[in-house]
């Protein structure tokens, strides 16, 4: 019996599993088989090996060894277990961020003509953040001493990030009471690993109080850079219609797939594709056109500027090589499963990495630089076209599955789009959750996980906080999950809507469920939280907003750092599955209890994604009832829901 429908919920990618199955190709899900049963020390994050005298293991029964060699608890290494995530993802998050910074410097000086600044508004608005003076002076000058200024956030040693302005007064109070107001980027990132050696920082709360402070370094510095720099780059996006799933590969076009995190070179091989000479190349091979189709982050990159089709979330990058249809697969950096070098050789797919950072053996290396950024995606856009001739139309399985979806919501756009072009506020929103039509807000983001049936969490956990009024924002592989089940078009998915919050997206015109971008973007929902509070009427800081977040398919360490600042900047925060922390009951009850009082968030870790939404709306309805806002204005719903949470808690 197939695998396929108890891996995916995805009809395409259960058709791409059938097919690997029938193949014997080996994909995630047969590598967690084959690892299984996965180490229990590692799972409750109770193994250390940071030095020789190791590795030790805690026995989590009582039974053996309670300390390492050198006298470390479970508690001391779960928590620097868990530091070493937070530093590992906040580094990449921004570490993507100072790429974009030194694009937005060169740009300026007028070394690349590849890149220009195409958002003058926004440009202005974050220049004034940093105290540059605008007036007068040209954009480019502007820029340059933006990006100066935002590349000495990651190596400024005192004070605090100047980005981090951005976050209402009364969370930097918290945030300077505990002690964890970030200084600079790298220093957070490098005080992580130095106090994570072996015989420096023991005592648990204290590490992961430097967990926060690395966090926020990341949500408020790192990945905000990279999120606003782009948008001034690159331009802000602006809602737009396009199409998701694997179904947007083309049987008569070239395919090429463009996968990882950084849009700098995606954007070229978007232009690239259209190039008239290529163009031409691939019509003498026999194809239509050339397709470009987004993977992982960097799709939800070019999908929000350009409404370029994506082809999947993370577990559909092997997925696509399987439908045989894939002449090129470009990476950068970022969520990319090594196993797909194997995994080209059984097809015709050319696996083409552009960053130093990120090299596959075997595989071939082109080198981006934004000097030639054009010409460098043109070549790759080239081999891809050139593949074309490889392709064997008998292995073509394109599944025939897409769907439509809106994207491109940014912080900035939503003023507008709720106050109208001459009204530009936050107020409708505001009031629509005083009213009680709108319950509260969540953010659901995060990975796909092999250990959870594909893309099922997210669509489950969406479902219901919609049904229940609750307006969902969304990043990453959660929000191309979401789309995929036409959650983010206003037809079909307001029919699975609450009736105040449909009343609501009916008047302005928007979907329930809202594409905000890539992870980074995860900044955007920070910058929307802070405006909410700003508008008045739902309380003093963030941690008092009727509001909640999600990873319920999470995977990579980057979703640790977001949970971290999302829960630092007040929003209670469901993982769906747990952090590798169980085996210390300390570190658990720190992380999910005391934090609360400390930080006014706190993490929950639940794997039904139904009593997991159930967790979210009730934290909203705890707020609203400190708020002392109205009632909920269509009671039914109301009552649904508490029935619902019992149900579910029995
Ligand atoms: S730091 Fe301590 S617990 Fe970790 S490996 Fe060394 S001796 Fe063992
Ligand atoms: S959501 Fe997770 S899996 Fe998807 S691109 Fe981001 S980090 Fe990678």
């Amino acid at each position: 019996m197939t695998k396929a429908k108890d891996r995916s919920i995805d009809k395409a990618s259960q058709q791409m599993l059938k097919r690997a199955e029938a193949e014997d190709k080996q994909l995630a899900w047969d590598r967690l088989e084959a690892m299984e049963p996965q180490c229990g020390f590692g799972t409750l994050g109770i193994c250390c090996k940071v030095c020789s005298m190791g590795p030790c293991r805690i026995d989590p029964f009582g039974d053996g060894p309670q300390e390492g060699v050198c006298g470390a608890n479970k508690d001391t290494i779960a928590a620097r277990n868990l530091l070493r995530h937070i530093a590992a993802g906040a580094a990449a998050h921004s570490d993507h961020g100072r790429d974009v910074a030194h694009t937005l410097l060169i740009a300026a000086e007028g070394k690349t003509h590849h890149y220009g600044i195409i958002d003058e508004k926004k440009l202005h608005d974050i220049a004034r953040i940093y105290d540059i003076k605008t007036e007068g002076r040209s954009k480019e000058d502007i820029a340059k001493d933006l990006a100066h200024a935002a590349l000495a956030e990651f190596g400024n040693q005192e004070g605090e990030l100047k980005m981090i302005a951005r976050a209402p007064e009364s969370r930097k109070k918290v945030w300077r009471k505990l002690g964890v107001m970030p200084r600079g980027i790298d220093r957070e990132i490098v005080e992580s690993m130095h106090r994570v050696n072996m015989g420096v920082d023991a005592d648990y709360k204290n590490v992961i109080n430097h967990g926060i402070r690395c966090s926020l370094g990341d949500g408020w510095g790192g990945s905000m850079i990279a999120t606003d720099l782009q948008d001034i780059m690159l331009g802000s996006p602006k809602p737009v219609r396009a199409k998701v799933n694997l179904g947007v590969l083309k049987e008569d076009q070239v395919n090429i797939i463009v996968h990882g995190h950084e849009p700098t070179l995606s954007e070229m091989a978007v232009k690239a594709a259209k190039d008239p000479e290529l163009l031409a190349l691939a019509q003498k091979y026999g194809a239509k056109g050339i397709n470009i189709a987004g993977m992982c982050c960097t799709a939800n990159e070019i999908l929000m500027r350009h409404g370029v089709p994506v082809a999947g979330d993370f577990l559909q990058q092997e997925l696509a090589i399987v439908t045989g249809a894939v002449e090129l697969m470009m990476v950068d950096v970022q969520c990319i499963m090594p196993a797909l070098s194997s995994l080209a050789t059984c097809f015709h797919t050319k696996l083409v990495t552009t960053s130093y950072k990120a090299k596959y053996p075997g595989v071939e290396h082109i080198q981006f630089n934004e000097e030639e950024a054009y010409e460098i995606a043109c070549k790759i856009i080239r081999m891809g076209v050139e593949n074309f001739k490889k392709r064997k139309k008998e292995r073509v399985d394109i599944p025939k599955y897409e769907m439509d979806l809106v994207a491109g919501f940014t912080a900035e756009y939503v003023f507008h789009m709720l106050g109208g072009k001459y009204r530009a506020t936050y107020r409708p929103l505001n009031d629509a959750i005083i009213s009680g039509r709108v319950r509260g807000v969540a953010g659901v983001v995060g990975c796909n996980n092999p250990k959870i049936k594909h893309d099922w969490a997210h669509i489950e956990m969406v479902k219901e906080l919609i049904k229940h009024d609750v307006l969902v924002l969304q990043t990453g592989c959660s929000a191309i999950a979401c789309a995929k089940a036409g959650l983010m078009t206003p037809g079909d998915a307001l029919k699975l809507t609450g009736p105040g919050l449909r009343e609501v997206c009916e008047a302005v015109g928007i979907p329930p469920v809202l594409h905000l971008g890539s992870c980074v973007d995860n900044s955007r929902i920070l910058i929307a939280a802070s405006e909410v509070l700003k508008e008045g009427g739902l309380g003093g800081d963030l941690c008092d907003l009727p509001a909640a977040g999600a990873a319920p398919e999470w995977m990579s360490e980057k979703a640790i750092t977001i949970g971290f600042y999302v829960i630092a900047s007040g929003i209670f925060t469901v993982f769906g599955g747990d952090m590798p922390v169980k085996g210390s009951e300390n570190v658990t009850r720190y992380i999910t209890e005391e934090l609360d009082s400390i930080i006014g968030g706190k993490f929950a870790f639940e794997a039904d994604p139904i009593k997991a939404a159930h967790m979210m709306i009730d934290h909203i309805n705890k707020k609203r009832a400190a708020l002392k806002l109205n009632p909920m204005m269509y009671e039914p719903a109301k009552k649904e829901a508490k029935e619902e949470a019992t149900a579910g808690a029995n």
